[in-house]
């Protein structure tokens, strides 16, 4: 699905490679050549566009990692960007209820795969995660659409609901559930009617069943060859239905991509599984990092590059140990822990590491801390002379006003950042004196 981009973006590599130092002018032409390939493989502008401010605000930042060809770390900004455009590291996985039976809704245009990709997590999720399951198909306007989902269902070696002809898709529904219930199945998988094109009718009839049937998962299925109007349909879609994620068919297919990767942007919802194929087993988990590996082909130049940073970090966290272990902690390192703050992906990135903190999270976000904080007081420490950061006892009013103009922050904001960093840096002082025992339990050791 992606290979004419793949094609596009090593050919931008290529060109980069042969060059050993280079320019802002160099990483800019990349980045508009990353641009055009992006649009070529028909990627949402929107999409596009905040892919590459993203990117070129990384690479003024990044710090120079000497071990690190500089074209190799511009291939792994642009694989960054790739993941991130992906959805990340999300779990993609389905939602299962803790009380059985967990409902799932499937949605989507006639024609979307719909019915093959019911009978593909039904195969999945009775072989691979041994569930029984029962499915049902809505789609009282297409008998043969039924027919086709009791087929594949014996097919792959789980119930289908008996079809009673005549029966509304709520009543439907509302018997689905009650056998799910009643014979103890873990997982009921229902199959809503679609039409060839979006129709009030079909949405409000996928509606009502969502309302009836409160599903843990509704998922829209959606055609990746259709590209743009895949994702059209999936933000109208996203409108009416409490959608819980996305599953891309064809992806076996000669599409550009543009699909796949502008879904996550445009709707907010992850893509849980590419079908790939038409056999009843080519369902593939979604998974970022391994699409965003695909795309760019190279992934000895990602692993590479991740170790050479991962290496950089640590030396750095050892300096900072050593200085701290003296007792010192100046606004130089009070910077550089700011910017490994943001590294890990601001705040928001770091309690995210963090399990059961959604109080705590809540508490942040009424708080009205937010990541514009740090950058803030990075802002301020720049605009300090070497001098300042190394003593900031120094730091009378005119040197104040100076800083706070410089950075665009009141006086007062100034003040703020001094008091928390005597506090910090008393802090590791008193550490340092009971002879580091503070500072080593302090880092678990
Ligand atoms: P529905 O109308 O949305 O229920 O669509 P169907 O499930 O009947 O699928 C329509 C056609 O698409 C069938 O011929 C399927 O075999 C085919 N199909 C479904 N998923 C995929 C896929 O991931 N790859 C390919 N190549 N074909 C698929």
């Amino acid at each position: 699905m992606f290979d004419g981009l793949t094609e596009r973006l090593s050919g931008v590599f290529d060109r980069l490679g042969g060059r050993g130092v280079l320019s802002d002018k160099d990483i800019d032409e990349a980045l508009r050549e990353v641009r055009v390939a992006l649009l070529e493989a028909d990627v949402a502008l929107p999409v596009v566009k905040d892919f590459i401010s993203k990117a070129k605000e990384k690479a003024a930042g990044e710090s120079v990692i000497r071990s690190v060809k500089p074209a190799d770390q511009v291939v792994k900004i642009v694989y960054d960007g790739l993941v991130e455009m992906l959805g990340g590291d999300v779990p993609t996985g389905l939602n299962l209820a803790l009380n059985p039976p967990t409902i799932i809704l499937m949605a989507g245009l006639q024609g979307s795969g719909k019915t093959t990709t019911t009978g593909k997590l039904a195969l999945r999720l009775s072989k691979t995660e041994r569930k029984k399951v029962l499915v049902a198909s809505l789609d009282t306007r297409r008998p043969a659409a039924m027919e086709q989902l009791a087929t594949l269902a014996k097919q792959v070696g789980v119930e289908s609901l008996p079809i009673v002809a005549g029966q509304s898709a709520p009543d439907i529904a509302k018997r689905a559930l009650t056998a799910a219930r009643l014979s103890g199945y873990d997982v009921l998988i229902l199959d809503t009617a679609g039409r060839t094109t979006l129709d009030e009718a079909m949405m409000s009839e996928a509606a009502e069943i969502a309302r009836i049937a409160n599903p843990s998962e509704t998922i829209l299925v959606a055609d990746s060859l259709t590209g743009q109007d895949a994702v059209r349909t999936a933000k109208a879609f996203h409108e009416r239905l409490p959608l819980t994620g996305l599953i891309l068919t064809r992806a076996d297919g000669d599409g550009r991509g543009g699909a796949a990767l502008s879904m996550r942007h445009v709707t907010g919802l992850p893509i849980k599984f590419l079908g790939a194929g038409e056999k009843i087993d080519q369902l593939d988990v979604f998974d970022a990092r391994r699409v965003a590996g695909r795309i760019l082909g190279q992934g000895d130049v990602v692993a590479l590059v991740e170790k050479a940073a991962a290496d950089l970090d640590a030396a750095e966290a050892e300096r900072m140990a050593r200085k701290l272990a003296k007792g010192k902690f100046d606004l130089d390192d009070l910077s550089s822990q700011l910017s490994q703050m943001q590294k890990m992906g601001g705040m928001e990135g770091i309690m995210g590491l963090l399990p059961g903190v959604q109080k705590v999270k809540k508490q942040i976000a009424e708080s009205g801390i937010d990541d514009s904080i740090f950058r803030r007081q990075q802002a301020i420490i720049s605009s300090m002379t070497k001098e300042e950061r190394k003593k900031p006892d120094i730091l009378a009013a005119s040197r104040k006003r100076r800083i706070a103009a410089g950075s665009g922050v009141d006086v007062a904001e100034v003040n703020r950042l001094l008091k928390q960093h005597r506090q910090m840096a008393d802090m590791f002082k008193s550490m340092s004196k009971d002879g580091g025992k503070g500072l080593a339990r302090m880092a678990g050791m």
